[in-house]
């Protein structure tokens, strides 16, 4: 197989797209394709300030290093949430979080970039698997609450910062295996929410873009590998068996049988929808600010929003503190 701009050997080979490439002309053809969607969906610009949500995987860092390489202004937000994972039952070895935080925090500093640092059980008081014991008594994964909070405090950090957009490195194969989820639930209020670009149509609301989000899986990883990115190999140890694994599994037997099944799904989702399948009731996304902290919520009365709330009840429980506010700490500075 040759490249098929210079007809050196290819080091990839796109069949969704009938597309083969080498590898520096592959590293060219990434940030040319997020720099068309970034335009297409109107995203941001270069006067943006931009938070990029950081885990330490590869769609993530890839992301903050094509904004970097297509000279955006991009600061990079890490969240740790105290998963162990790889540690064994002694102790040994080093945990997923403190694993993948070392990795954020090196990719910054090799480039001079700025992370910012939000540690859930220094901030708030418990890990994120302690909170999944306390709030559902360990009957359930941690990963609603740990996507409550992620959400929560990417958002506060966006706002809080002065970020005008929050990025995230959602793939298309993450996108396609949520919105098959949501298809087969015919979940309606999801499906008119999942989109490349959130407006901030509320106060206290970041905008919210995923820049990456036509990109197969496979390309963001033969993008992190070829560009020499050091990132977490590991998936966090919670996601094994989830839902989006298997929606994802699925999608990938389609797309072996016809290249391209992937893209296409999500693309005629987008178009149905803005041709108006899918439209947002009346009170739907109404939000006001929480009684407790101040930030967007639909939840009604004095007993705040679901993290509020969820903290409170862990505060009963564990006799954490909660503080009113520094959810964020100061930027690491390289
Ligand atoms: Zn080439
Ligand atoms: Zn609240």
């Amino acid at each position: 197989m040759k490249c098929r701009k210079c007809g050196a050997t290819a080091a990839i080979n796109m069949r969704q797209h009938k597309l083969a490439l080498c590898a520096d002309h592959f590293l060219e053809w990434v940030p040319e394709q997020t720099q068309r969607f970034v335009e297409k969906y109107k995203m941001f610009t270069l006067e943006d300030k931009i938070l990029v949500a950081v885990s330490g995987g590869k769609d993530s860092l890839s992301l903050w290093d094509i904004l970097n390489r297509l000279g955006y202004h991009a600061d990079g937000l890490y969240i740790g949430l105290g998963i162990d994972g790889r540690r064994s039952p002694s102790g040994e070895g080093i945990g997923y979080s403190d694993e993948s935080h070392r990795l954020a925090e090196a990719f910054a500093a090799e480039r001079g970039l700025t992370l910012r640092v939000v540690e859930v059980e220094q901030t708030y008081g418990a890990t994120i698997p302690e909170l999944a014991v306390i709030s559902n008594r360990g009957r359930d994964k941690p990963c609603s609450v740990c996507g409550l909070n992620k959400r929560y405090i990417m958002n506060r950090a966006a706002h809080d910062g002065g970020y005008t957009v929050l990025a995230t490195g959602h793939n298309l194969d993450d996108e396609a295996a949520v919105l098959m989820q949501n298809t087969m639930n015919w979940a309606g209020g999801y499906l008119v929410r999942q989109a490349p670009v959130l407006e901030a149509t509320q106060p206290g609301l970041a905008r919210k873009v995923k820049p990456l989000c036509r990109f197969y899986e496979r390309e963001m990883a033969a993008y992190a590998i070829v560009r020499g990115l050091d990132y977490i190999y590991d998936e966090c140890p919670h996601a094994v068996g989830s839902t989006t694994i298997y929606y994802k599994e699925v999608l990938n037997q389609m797309e072996e049988h016809r290249p391209g099944a992937k893209l296409q799904f999500y693309l005629s989702f987008l178009q149905a929808k803005e041709q108006g399948l899918f439209a947002l009731k009346p009170g739907d996304a109404e939000l006001h600010a929480c009684d407790k902290c101040g930030q967007p919520t639909t939840a009604p009365g004095p007993e705040g929003c679901s993290f509020c709330r969820l903290w409170d009840k862990v505060r009963a429980v564990k006799g954490a503190r909660l503080p009113a506010s520094a959810a964020i700490t100061d930027p690491v500075e390289a």
